[in-house]
């Protein structure tokens, strides 16, 4: 599966009409700042994310004394990429690394933390995951046939259980039982999010005290197909939570890929992996410069 697949729409807001600007104006002069400007806007990628992107962009075009097409749409590739966040370098925790998963219902939580975790698995790790979303008897099913088909470890409670209570007594079993990796799923109902937020604040608080440092990495869980309901959701959540990175599903099935720039620039979380399809193998690292490629080749 290609990338570019998921940027139908938005490369050709954006790339055909940067092609367009282009065969119009080679001056690199205000109007074409501000017809690229205008583009930019239209095609998803945010305002914060344009306003940079010009700047750097005119700043490099002067420079190097920028003046034919290739020259630029390489310029621009190149500024594009470089404005994604990066992960930060972190130290290996003391094993189990906790891993908090995030994310409105139905946004590909469940099938992601089985792609991470026969990521982990295949890697040689000793995986866990943890059925924190108590709310839907199906989540906890769910997530017991992937953990079965990955190879991963299952902790699970009946429906209903205080889901913090479910994590508290995971991470005690993947502690005593040596595993290296424990992915903790939780509920994304999002109709009564205040309770929400409080359940994955207490959620928190208990890992963190059975583990420090645990959660090791909260991972937001967002799907592409929604647009800027993603940058909605990255709201809500960031409000409580603090999201280390965020993996971005269903990138397979949308013309709404350019909401990538938006909702990494708008918050300065990077986006690590992205999802392409249904199956465990549909994941790929994110990287900022094939996201580029893509979109304005
Ligand atoms: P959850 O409610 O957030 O746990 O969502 P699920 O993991 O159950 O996924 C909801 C639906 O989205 C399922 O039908 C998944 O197969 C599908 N899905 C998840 N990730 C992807 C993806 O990257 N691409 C596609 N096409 N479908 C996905």
């Amino acid at each position: 599966i290609k990338l570019s697949s998921g940027l139908t729409k938005t490369k050709e807001q954006l790339s055909k009409q940067v092609d367009q600007l282009l065969q119009l104006n080679k001056q690199f002069d205000d109007a074409f700042w501000e017809d690229l400007e205008e583009i930019l806007i239209m095609s998803d990628v945010g305002f914060k994310a344009t306003t940079t992107l010009l700047e750097r962009l005119r700043d490099r075009v002067r420079q190097e004394g920028c003046n034919d097409s290739e020259t630029f749409k390489t310029l621009f590739k190149e500024e594009l990429a470089a404005l994604f966040p990066q992960p930060a370098k972190r130290i290996k925790p003391q094993p189990p690394e906790v891993v908090l998963m995030i994310g409105v219902n139905g946004v590909g939580k469940t099938t992601t933390i089985a792609k991470l975790a026969h990521r982990a698995h295949m890697q040689g790790q000793k995986v866990m995951v943890a059925a924190g979303d108590t709310f839907r008897a199906a989540a906890i099913e769910q997530l017991e046939i992937w953990s079965k088909r990955v190879g991963a470890g299952f902790y699970a409670k009946a429906p209903f259980s205080d889901p913090a209570s479910v994590a508290y007594e995971a991470l005690d079993t993947a502690q005593a039982e040596g595993y290296d990796t424990l992915f903790v799923d939780t509920a994304g109902r999002l109709h009564t999010n205040v309770d929400l937020m409080e359940e994955l604040r207490k959620i928190k608080r208990v890992l963190a005290k059975k583990h420090p440092g645990a959660p090791h990495r909260t991972i937001l869980v967002l799907d592409a197909t929604t647009g800027q309901n993603a940058l909605s959701q990255t709201k809500l959540f960031a409000k409580d939570m603090d999201i280390d990175e965020i993996v971005l599903t269903k990138l397979d099935g949308t013309a709404k890929g350019g909401v990538v720039v938006a909702v990494s620039l708008e918050y300065g979380i990077p986006i690590t992996f992205i999802g392409l399809g249904e199956k465990m193998e549909d994941l790929r690292p994110f990287s900022g410069t094939d996201f580029a490629q893509a979109l304005l080749d």
